[in-house]
């Protein structure tokens, strides 16, 4: 028995036969096509072909080598059947106009990233096709083992265990016994929620409710696929703005939103705009220090004093939003006036970039009702938007005039409140009078508790952790979104 520890990349455990496969590189060209149909079709027939040498692959080695050996194939093949996959790699063959193989080799790369960034220790490792399969797959998998290749040979056993990142080559027979218990328990674990992906969010009464993830980086994509989200409703565009020390370029900004829209080819993504100040300061901003900051110069308040900053970010936006399907929303509104400014700085960033003649597309655009005023006046608002994003953090700040930072509050802190609650009635009746959805994206949508509540007041969409997306979708299978239905 030899064990070896590496970085852990699938946190499963499972016990079987070793395969050495060898890697061969291979360069793939970017070239410009002009017909975008004929190019879908050549992935279409090359996919088909290498599902029936997958299929013929599995066969032989089923044969040869048994089931759990010849699985790798069949892993293979699911993943060119992968819808996010897929769709990313249409979408950038349509948005782009490249050749079929440059679209697969990229959309593979961005996966790869993607799945690199899940967590800090993997993302210094190598992310191998081997991580994106395990972490897709459900498949334990460790990389960064220093092994020495001469003394691995096909055909030995081996357990790989994710949790410990650990190895183990010839286990012995008791160690064999206690892994296959293990496998048995993760797996039943695994099962109840692993059942729910690909299902619709949809009570027994037949209403359907958007679940949406909420991430705060790019680095959170790969949660985002892997809970099965329906989409992005709250992107925190922060991140490209917090850790460095001066202003994010149109330019990366671009690249970045790009590339988010790309990975989740058709599905909606709500990019909000810039959130600064308040308990998120930068440096290079040079905010002065306030008595009151989460009372201060923060958010859209900066966005409206200091035009050029927020054009910058909507010209990055307009223009990625040609690649995928983006919807974007200004955080921190409290008045009619705020839209109509907002409004007219979007017309000259269109104007803009109509002039330099650059693809662009205004998304569609939302507010975030986060504040006592956005509420009250959300009758209005809802003729100026096309949606409304209910950001209860702030709201129950706001509402409650407790500091959602002071841990000293925390037993006066009640997000249940009574106020809270009828005011997310009352934006969601607003919101339905003028034909608008309504979601929520602060922490409340996502407690349990308050589901079957929000489905009934109308709500259309909750944006919560992606490691809460399955979770929810379990209580909302199970749930009547009318008392009448229930009883
Ligand atoms: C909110 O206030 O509920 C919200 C989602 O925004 P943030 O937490 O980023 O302020
Ligand atoms: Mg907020």
């Amino acid at each position: 028995m030899q064990s070896f520890f590496g970085k852990s990349v699938y946190k499963g455990i499972v016990l079987g036969p070793v395969v050495v496969l060898k890697n061969t590189d291979s360069q793939v060209r970017r070239k410009k096509i002009e017909d975008v149909e004929s190019e879908k079709q050549r992935i279409e027939q090359a996919r088909k072909q290498a599902i029936k040498q997958l299929e013929a692959l599995y066969e032989k080695a089923v044969k040869e080598v048994g089931e759990a050996s010849a699985a790798i194939f069949d892993v293979h093949r699911m993943m060119i059947e992968d819808e996010d996959y897929l769709d990313a790699i249409d979408n950038m063959i349509k948005t782009e106009k490249v050749n079929a193989e440059y679209a697969v080799a990229v959309t593979g790369d961005h996966f790869s990233e993607m799945f690199a960034r899940m967590d800090d220790d993997y993302m210094k490792a190598r992310a191998a096709d081997t991580a994106i399969l395990a972490r897709m797959m459900n498949i334990p998998a460790l990389i960064g083992v220093p092994l020495n290749p001469e003394e691995i040979k096909t055909g030995m056993q081996a357990v790989v265990d994710g949790f410990n990142g650990e190895v183990i080559f010839e286990p012995t027979a008791e160690l064999r016994e206690r892994t296959m218990q293990r496998i048995a328990e993760e797996k039943e674990k695994l099962q109840l929620l692993q059942t729910l992906k690909g299902k619709e969010s949809i009570t027994l009464d037949g209403r359907k409710v958007h679940l949406y993830a909420n991430i705060g980086s790019v680095d959170d994509l790969g949660y985002v696929l892997e809970n099965d989200a329906e989409g992005i409703g709250l992107f925190r565009s922060e991140f490209l703005y917090l850790g460095r020390n001066d202003f994010p370029t149109e330019e990366e900004q671009f690249q970045a939103y790009k590339q988010v829209l790309q990975v989740m080819a058709e599905k909606k993504v709500i990019i909000r705009t810039l959130d600064i100040g308040a308990d998120k300061q930068v440096d290079y901003f040079h905010l002065e220090k306030e008595e009151n900051p989460a009372m201060g110069y923060r958010a859209i308040r900066i966005c409206l004093k200091q035009p050029d900053i927020f054009k910058t970010q909507l010209r990055a936006l307009f223009r990625a939003a040609v690649f995928g399907n983006l919807s974007i929303m200004y955080p921190m509104i409290i008045s009619v006036e705020e839209v109509e400014r907002i409004y007219e700085i979007v017309h000259e960033v269109q104007r803009d970039l109509e002039k330099s003649q650059i693809p662009y597309r205004i998304p569609e655009q939302g507010i975030m009702i986060e504040t006592p005023a956005a509420v009250m006046i959300s009758d209005e608002l809802a003729q100026m938007v096309d949606f409304f994003s209910i950001g209860t953090n702030d709201l129950t700040q706001y509402t409650l005039a407790i500091d959602r930072q002071n841990e000293k509050l925390n037993d006066f802190y009640n997000p249940h409140h009574k106020a809270i609650l009828k005011m997310i009635q009352m934006v969601a009746e607003h919101a339905h009078q003028h034909d608008k959805w309504v979601g929520i994206c602060g922490e409340l949508g996502a407690d349990p508790e308050l589901t079957e509540d929000f489905l009934r007041m109308g709500i259309d969409e909750l944006s919560v952790a992606p490691s809460m997306i399955l979770r929810l979708r379990k209580e909302i299978r199970e749930m009547h979104a009318t008392e009448d239905e229930k009883n």
